[in-house]
């Protein structure tokens, strides 16, 4: 028995809602996760929602915002464009830099920015990168909420239709990153990003907590208990929070 029972491919946002409201149905984004997923065999099997014809791929200047749609690819974001795919030129640097340590090209120009926030997962810079850039989250059928929030609740079956970030003003000095990997192109045990923007020092940390946390930079480590693993102990993770905290913030102008 196959595990994918069938592939659906929706041309509107209420006609994919109501497909994912069952819950053997899976959204498809890149789907460098999701189809994988979808062959591991299992009794039941699921269903496949591939998002690609909802037209969600614009990038758009909303007032202070960019605003970016759910499957723009992170090749995209990170200006590793190729031909058919133009480089966004108001896509902030630290934005830019992150999206590209996020994967090697292959998934990179597969992977979405929407399926990216879905996962949540815990080692994304690039997530890191959104929360310090005051990341809101648009869902289909709900309000907007911030990435933090979204990142705490899940998204559960909803479709995320753009993430929308602060356009960057900051200018050079601006920002900050650093990250402690087993090998320097390595996803990072623990990676830091700083933000100033209007006296407002923002600090987020990855592989602290179950999704890419914002943190306080005077204390990043405040509440925070990761477990530890193969990559670095508890103790260890907590240390490299604190210094690459400390190393980021320095680096701001
Ligand atoms: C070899 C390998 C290495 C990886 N390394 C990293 C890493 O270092 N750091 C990292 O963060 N991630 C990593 N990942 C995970 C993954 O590639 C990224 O998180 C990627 O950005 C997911 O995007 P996608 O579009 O391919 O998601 P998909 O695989 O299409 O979907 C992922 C999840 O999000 C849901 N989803 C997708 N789009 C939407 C949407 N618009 N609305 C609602 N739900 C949606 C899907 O249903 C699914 O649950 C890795 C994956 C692989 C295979």
């Amino acid at each position: 028995m196959p595990s994918v029972l069938a592939y659906h491919r929706p041309t509107t946002l209420d006609e994919a809602a109501e497909l994912l409201a069952d819950p053997s149905r899976r959204a498809v984004g890149g789907g460098t996760v999701a189809v994988p997923e979808g062959r591991v065999r299992t009794e039941a099997g699921i269903e496949l929602v591939d998002l690609q014809a909802l037209g969600l791929d614009g990038v758009s200047i909303d007032g202070d915002r960019l605003m970016i749609g759910a499957m723009v690819r992170l090749g995209d974001l990170a200006g590793t464009a190729t031909p058919t795919n133009p480089d966004i030129p108001e896509v902030p640097e630290l934005v830019r830099e992150l999206a590209r340590r996020e994967l090697p090209s292959t998934l990179r120009n597969q992977a979405t920015i929407g399926g990216t926030v879905a996962l949540g997962d815990a080692d994304s810079v690039l997530l890191a990168g959104l929360l310090v850039h005051g990341a809101i989250v648009h869902l289909h059928g709900s309000d907007p909420m911030p990435l933090d929030q979204s990142l705490a609740e899940c998204v559960g079956a909803r479709v995320v239709t753009s993430v929308s970030i602060e356009l960057d003003t900051t200018g050079v000095g601006g920002t900050a990153f650093a990250g402690t990997g087993r090998t320097p192109a390595d996803t990072p045990i623990v990676a830091a990003v700083a933000r100033r923007a209007n006296d407002d020092t923002r600090v987020a940390v990855t592989g602290m907590a179950p999704s890419p946390t914002l943190v306080d930079p005077a204390d990043p480590i405040a509440g925070l208990e990761p477990p530890g693993d193969f990559r670095g102990s508890t103790a260890y993770r907590k240390h490299l929070a604190q210094t690459l905290t400390t190393r980021v913030v320095g680096e701001l102008a």
